[in-house]
């Protein structure tokens, strides 16, 4: 945009913000969407902001990057007063997305300047409590909030506006009690706004408890299906990370997203393709809350173009630019699927899903394959050069040197294993952030000893001639 198009206050409704104007958006924050380039309102702000703006109670199906952070930002942004205390709250299920809608937010009311704070658990609580004090506006992660209710540093009795961002995602992952209680604190005059990717049973029964007179608004998907492709190669269990560095180094993509079950994966993922060279980012629940944050944004700001996660990263975050999906482990429902897929093939751009399926994959992948809307690509796994192995996460490294280790893609998947083994134990205070992240396990192990046996002139015969997608 050029300096000519810049605002100027008296004249908004001549520049391209003006149909923001339409839907009832006050001048400073059409003065930040300008500063923003927004051009046009997305479909959900176009359907939710008239509503919300009238305080209305208003349930919106919206997925991730929709814009639905301006939906329901227009209320609070417009109808915030400075030093009034806290205002707005917004419970988020991850601490990401609890960052990047106070990010989101930050920018938004840069012309009405309000106080807006983060709080989520993993980082220390005083500055939390500081924050809280002066604050407008509060977006958190229900363990947290309710760790500040029960300790009463924070105070909710001026609260305007309760926004409960990917809802599906909060109940998914157990957070229903936490965000039951947290309501019950809040003021009952009040505008309530539910935003989720989908409408269950269990959401509609939350709306009927706590909303008044919702009314429900609808956007159709954000990722374009006929941009989209998605390809599996079914592989041998001790050529998946062969066949990850191969395809890694072959196909010409962007921002790469590569999703593991447990944290272990990640670090096996991560850690080997540091032995061969290859950059990449591990993000798990396992990492400081620091940590996290300094990987998405260096993940953001494409400095490393791999990143190797939990789904954690695939919770509501917004990253602009990934061309490729890797699932190096199946997800074990649809459901889940739908929402890792949903980082690519966004705002007009092209986007892979590649799934590396070996046998320990083979049960999720079927309950994957019932969703009929998903069309899925049989392709042949090229001839690979097998690579050796060399980073095993400890209490692996016995067991895997014993043979497997050279060759084992570690698909280690198991819930029980993760969870016994401590790997990465959170603060019990931070108990209920991500709390799930374990749970994608599939629901049975397979054995991977008889891949790990095979002569290496094996390893290199291509494996989907073998299996054909009927097997599926
Ligand atoms: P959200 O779903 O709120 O996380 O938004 C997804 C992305 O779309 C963010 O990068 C926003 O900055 C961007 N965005 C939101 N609304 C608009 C709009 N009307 N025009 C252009 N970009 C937008």
């Amino acid at each position: 945009m050029t300096n000519e198009h810049k605002i100027n206050e008296s004249k908004t409704s001549e520049y391209k913000t003006s149909e923001f104007e339409k839907l009832g958006i006050s001048k400073e924050l059409l003065r930040a969407l300008n500063d923003e380039k927004f051009e046009k309102p997305t479909e959900i702000q176009e359907l939710a902001i008239p509503l919300v703006l009238q305080g209305k109670d208003v349930i919106a199906r919206a997925s991730t990057g929709s814009g639905k952070t301006l939906a329901f930002g227009s209320t609070i942004l417009q109808n915030t007063k400075r030093d009034y205390g806290i205002q707005s709250l917004i419970l988020a299920p991850t601490r990401e997305l609890a960052e990047q809608i106070s990010k989101a937010l930050k920018k938004f009311s840069k012309y009405a300047s309000l106080n807006i704070c983060a709080i989520y658990g993993g980082v220390s609580f005083n500055p939390q409590v500081e924050d809280l004090e002066y604050a407008e506006v509060v977006v958190g992660t229900p363990g947290r909030i309710l760790d500040h209710l029960s300790r009463n540093t924070i105070n909710l009795k001026h609260l305007k506006t309760l926004v409960l961002d990917e809802a599906d995602r909060m109940l998914d992952m157990g957070f229903i009690d936490d965000v039951e209680k947290i309501i019950s604190q809040c003021p009952k005059e009040r505008q309530t706004l539910l935003f989720s990717a989908t409408i269950s049973q269990d959401i509609l029964r939350l709306s009927k408890k706590y909303m008044k007179h919702q009314v429900e608004v609808s956007a159709e998907e954000y990722v374009d299906p006929t941009l989209l492709t998605q390809v599996y190669y079914d592989v041998d269990d001790n050529l998946k990370f062969s066949l990850l560095k191969h395809l890694l180094e072959h196909e010409d993509a962007k921002l790469v997203m590569v999703f593991c079950n447990t944290r272990k994966n990640v670090d096996f993922v991560a850690n080997n393709l540091k032995f061969l060279g290859l950059e990449s980012l591990p993000i798990h629940g396992g990492f400081s809350q620091e940590k996290r944050n300094r990987t998405m944004e260096q993940f953001n700001s494409k400095k490393t173009q791999v990143l190797v996660c939990t789904d954690i990263a695939a919770r509501g975050l917004d990253i602009k630019g990934v061309s490729h999906i890797y699932n190096y482990n199946m997800p074990n429902d649809a459901k889940e699927y739908i929402h890792r897929i949903g980082r690519t093939a966004r705002a007009g751009k092209e986007g892979k899903v590649i799934n590396l399926i070996s046998s320990r994959d083979h049960e999720n992948f079927r309950s994957i394959l019932k969703d009929d809307s998903l069309k899925i690509e049989a392709l042949e796994t090229p001839e690979l050069e097998r690579i050796p192995i060399r980073w095993i996460p400890e209490g692996r490294r016995g067991r895997d040197s014993r043979g497997g280790g050279r060759g084992s893609s570690f698909g280690g998947n198991s819930r029980g294993r993760e969870s016994r083994g401590g790997y990465g134990r959170r603060d019990s205070r931070d108990r209920n952030d991500d709390r799930r992240e374990y749970s994608r396990a599939p629901r049975h192990r397979t054995d991977s000893r008889d891949s790990r046996h095979r002569s290496s002139s094996r390893d290199r015969r291509p494996s989907s001639s073998r299996i054909g997608r009927s097997r599926f």
